[in-house]
């Protein structure tokens, strides 16, 4: 090893498994342990929980399930939240979740890689501290237990469209999109009839906007 590196890493022993990720999964499995008495650490790269729902979805958002199948273990949503609760209250919810379940995630430890190690039996994760001024501080955390909960849409996907660089106008990806007020009396073409294209269409039809929307299946 070059011996900055050894002079930057500092090995972190932790009793019980590591989960990597503090949004609502990785929050309902350090619940689920803590209530069987089994001590855990959650790792986050970003600086909140529930980091998706905070910083990568739009203002409209509501639930798009009824909040009787999304609500995490233990801890139903308030009796006065609707049926289908807002971006907000969805956050206000699993804020007040990992308090009442006292889980403290340590936030801005990237996961840079996470390694079995054979010989020992453990897990050996590199974790860069992005909270550090120069972005280098390497941590590894070891466990005999990973757990990952890292998300399904942890990264944006945009298609490779040909062509598409020399689209003049601007494109996004929904997670940077919070409202159709931007894109007021223009014309907006919406790739994908999910719940998220759906859903901004819908938006961008309220705020004046006229989006136009392609899809693949028939
Ligand atoms: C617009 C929209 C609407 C939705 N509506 C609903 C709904 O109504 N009901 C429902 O149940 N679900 C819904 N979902 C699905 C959504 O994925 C879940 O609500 C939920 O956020 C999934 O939780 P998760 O913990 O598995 O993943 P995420 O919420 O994505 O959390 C993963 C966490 O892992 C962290 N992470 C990722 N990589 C690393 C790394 N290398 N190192 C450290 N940390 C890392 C991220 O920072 C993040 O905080 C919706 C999603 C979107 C985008």
């Amino acid at each position: 090893m070059e011996s900055k590196e050894a002079e930057l890493l500092r090995c972190v022993w932790v009793n019980g498994p590591i989960i990597v990720g503090a949004g609502p999964s990785g929050l309902a499995t350090a619940a689920s342990l803590g209530q069987l008495g089994v001590p855990c650490v959650v790792l986050d790269r970003s600086d909140r929980i529930a980091s998706l729902w905070h910083y990568r979805t739009y203002d409209r958002l509501k639930l798009h399930l009824p909040k009787q199948f999304c609500q995490l273990p233990f801890l139903p949503f308030p009796p006065h939240f609707p049926d289908y609760p807002s971006k907000h209250q969805f956050l206000s919810y699993v804020n007040s979740y990992a308090s009442r379940f006292n889980i403290r995630p340590r936030f801005n430890q990237s996961v840079q890689s996470a390694r079995f190690d054979p010989l020992c039996s453990l897990w050996r994760l590199r974790t860069l501290d992005l909270s550090s001024p120069d972005s280098k501080s390497t941590v590894e955390y070891i466990s005999r237990w990973l757990i990952v909960a890292s998300g399904e849409n942890a990264e944006p996907l945009l298609p490779d469209i040909p062509g598409l660089e020399q689209f003049a106008g601007p494109v996004l990806h929904t997670s940077e999109y919070k409202s159709g007020e931007d894109f007021r009396g223009q014309r907006v073409l919406v790739v994908g009839c999910g719940n998220s294209g759906m859903e901004v269409s819908l938006d961008l039809c309220n705020q004046a906007a006229v989006p136009y929307m392609v899809v693949r299946n028939s």
